[in-house]
């Protein structure tokens, strides 16, 4: 372990965001790593925690709402920074899993000024501040105008269920766990995107003796072959 760089990763679709970021912050002597979507961010994590993790909210794959909510419950030391050109001002937009809030294109020396204060911050504060956040995820399937499937994992027994969920007016929802009857806090977004697959992609799997449809298309995404 020779270098005591903070070391920094940045998620964004647009790699020449992820380019010119890269850049700067080398420059200003961090060590950087970068991801283009949630997927790839969660695997650099695996094979290293960053002390500081930046990433823009609306990506396809995985959106950074819901990388975020992932990141604060496994790994709730690494200094989180959301950026975002949907959302305006500097306050962390409600229900969103970050210590930080940087509107894209508002001046980089506020972003500059953030992920600083983030390398010089003690992951103990941060672990006792940090606020219960809803699980943030995307749907598996449309099923009407105003419905859609879920498949919603337990943050305390692990287990998952299928939910139906009608397209609500409020963005963070409340429900209890098919299994344990935890309550658990979600809120639902689409990754960038989200174009309704062919119906033959669908199968349908059975899972505790009810059916859900399963987008086959999102494996095969993942078929290194
Ligand atoms: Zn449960």
């Amino acid at each position: 372990m020779g270098s005591s760089r903070p070391e920094l990763i940045i998620v964004d679709d647009e790699s020449s965001v992820r380019t010119t970021l890269s850049l700067v912050f080398t420059g200003l002597g961090y060590s950087v790593r970068s991801a283009s979507d949630g997927f790839s961010a969660l695997a650099l994590i695996h094979d290293r925690a960053p002390t500081i993790l930046l990433s823009d909210l609306n990506m396809p794959g995985m959106s950074g709402f819901e990388l975020l909510s992932i990141i604060r419950r496994i790994h709730p030391t690494i200094h989180v920074i959301a950026t975002s050109g949907a959302f305006s001002g500097r306050d962390v937009p409600d229900g969103i899993a970050a210590d930080a809030f940087y509107e894209k294109a508002s001046g980089l020396s506020f972003l500059f000024e953030a992920v600083k204060q983030g390398a010089q911050s003690d992951s103990m504060t941060r672990k006792s501040s940090a606020r219960p956040v809803p699980i943030w995820m995307s749907p598996t399937r449309r099923v009407s105008s105003d419905e859609f499937y879920i498949l919603m994992g337990c943050p305390r027994c692990l287990r998952a269920f299928p939910k139906v969920v009608i397209d609500q007016q409020q963005l963070i929802c409340e429900t209890e766990c098919f299994h344990c009857r935890a309550p658990i806090s979600y809120a639902i977004v689409p990754a960038v995107d989200v174009t309704p697959p062919e119906a033959s992609l669908y199968e349908v799997i059975d899972i505790d003796g009810i059916t859900v449809p399963f987008d086959a298309s999102s494996i095969n995404r993942h078929d290194p072959n």
